[in-house]
């Protein structure tokens, strides 16, 4: 059988699984369940966070939306032609990206958001079936060292031939190209690690990339 990209009823990380029920009884309005990769189904650019925020994407359903971590992504998406909208509000709120798919390497809310190691292997099956599927020449863009990680180890690549830093462009052996940001998380915008110039320079990059 062919491994799907993702499955709504997973629950293969027995703590993720426990910890969404908890969540669920705390917010009976949040979605807390596997949130579902985002956006057109053949892209040019398939981004890939760490995990879902929990008053984010675990609240609302949809990656980086809800919470502090999608505001710069989603202004960003808008301001180099990736989407209609500058702003991620709901599932139902008319936002279509252009080109573009997000997911995270981790598809449930993890405590503290942070996985386990064996929480970041299960969930590593989802996204080895999405890369895929990609096409030759296909932009990924890693948020963060976890979703770094989880990208090479998808794609059976040795972390020391590939090192994870800010504003990386690595051409892979399987012809898609991997660029690196830190991730765009509060304390990383806040403590000034990522800046608006440094996060839309990676991007500008990609633009770039894209459309040569
Ligand atoms: S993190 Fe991934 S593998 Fe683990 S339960 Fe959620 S969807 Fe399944």
């Amino acid at each position: 059988m062919t491994q799907p990209t993702f499955d709504i009823d997973c629950t293969r990380c027995p703590r993720l699984a426990s910890f969404l029920i908890d969540v669920k009884k705390d917010f009976p309005k949040y979605h807390a369940r596997p949130v579902e990769p985002f956006g057109v189904a053949n892209p040019k650019l398939l981004i890939v966070g760490l995990a879902p925020g929990k008053h984010g994407a675990n609240a609302t359903g949809r990656p980086f939306t809800g919470d502090h971590a999608g505001i710069i992504l989603y202004e960003t998406l808008y301001k180099f032609g990736f989407s209609n909208k500058p702003e991620s509000v709901s599932r139902s709120d008319g936002l279509k990206l252009k080109q573009c798919r997000i997911t995270n390497a981790v598809k449930c809310l993890p405590p503290e958001n942070k996985p386990i190691g064996s929480e970041i292997k299960n969930c590593n099956a989802f996204l080895a079936a999405e890369l895929a599927g990609l096409k030759k020449n296909t932009s990924l863009l890693v948020l963060g060292g976890v979703a770094h990680n989880s990208v090479l180890s998808a794609l059976d690549l040795k972390k020391k031939d590939y090192p994870f830093g800010h504003g990386k462009k690595y051409k892979l052996p399987n012809g898609l190209v991997l660029f690196t940001s830190y991730h765009c998380s509060r304390y990383n915008t806040q403590t000034k690690r990522l800046t608006e110039a440094s996060f839309h320079k990676v991007f500008k990059t990609i633009r770039k990339h894209i459309d040569s």
